[in-house]
């Protein structure tokens, strides 16, 4: 139906190519987004510089396993913590080894672009279901909590796989066996059966047979 030009949505599908293109292409964004956020982490305007140390540091130490909440939105906030521990600890290290010449190591850039785009809408999907947790109470939330659960579980495996390339490509002997064991902890979240979830989401979908969300 999206391919046939007698249908409506054709002319959506065809339209949304653009936002791949005008204001700056999304490879040229990619570089310049991990670009800036350095540029202004130099210049001081930015604090990344010590949360980047702190990662470092707790890297060497032992995981705190203190923490045993079971808070369905803390559990999410704490993953996404962990996310950007993970783009700071890959961003971090490869600033330092690279430094001026990073703008030259694209796949790098467009690596941890990856991970701040994914960590930047897992936090901003988690927001809105929290919210609309406490607007409407949590039985009307149920379904969107399992989106949420399915995104953020996808989420975590994609960050690990750029995080992983990255670190793989820059590190080597001990440093390069840390940052992979700290990928590994930074992206760690709990299984999600994401086929039954789906299908529970598609359920609503034919039930309603519109967006119902
Ligand atoms: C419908 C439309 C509306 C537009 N509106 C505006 C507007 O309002 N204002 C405006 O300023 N511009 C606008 N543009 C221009 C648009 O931003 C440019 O087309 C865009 O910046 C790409 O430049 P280019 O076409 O010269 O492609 P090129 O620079 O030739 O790039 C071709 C491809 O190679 C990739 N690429 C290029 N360099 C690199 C690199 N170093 N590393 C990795 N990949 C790279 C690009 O991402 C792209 O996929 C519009 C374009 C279109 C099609």
């Amino acid at each position: 139906m999206g391919y046939s030009a007698e249908t409506p949505v054709e002319r959506a599908y065809r339209d949304s190519r653009i936002n791949r293109i005008f204001e700056g292409t999304n490879e040229i964004n990619r570089m310049v987004m991990v670009g800036e956020l350095l540029k202004r982490a130099f210049k001081g305007e930015l604090d990344i510089l010590a949360p980047a140390k702190a990662v470092a540091e707790e890297l060497m130490g032992i995981p705190d396993f203190g923490d045993t909440t079971q808070d369905y939105f803390e559990l999410k906030k704490r993953a996404i913590k962990n996310f950007k521990k993970a783009i700071l600890m890959v961003a971090g290290a490869a600033a330092q080894k690279f430094q001026d010449k990073l703008q030259n190591e694209q796949e790098i850039l467009f690596a941890a672009a990856d991970m701040l785009m994914l960590t930047y809408s897992s936090e901003s999907f988690m927001l809105r279901v929290e919210k609309l947790e406490h607007m409407n109470g949590a039985d009307k939330v149920e379904l969107q909590k399992l989106m949420l659960d399915v995104y953020i579980y996808d989420t975590a495996n994609a960050i690990k796989k750029f995080g992983d390339d990255a670190v793989n490509s820059f590190a080597e002997g001990n440093e390069k066996m840390g940052m992979l064991t700290g990928m590994k902890r930074f992206t760690k979240v709990d299984g999600v059966n994401v086929i039954a979830a789906r299908r529970k989401i598609a359920d609503k979908m034919i039930e309603e047979n519109k967006y119902p969300f």
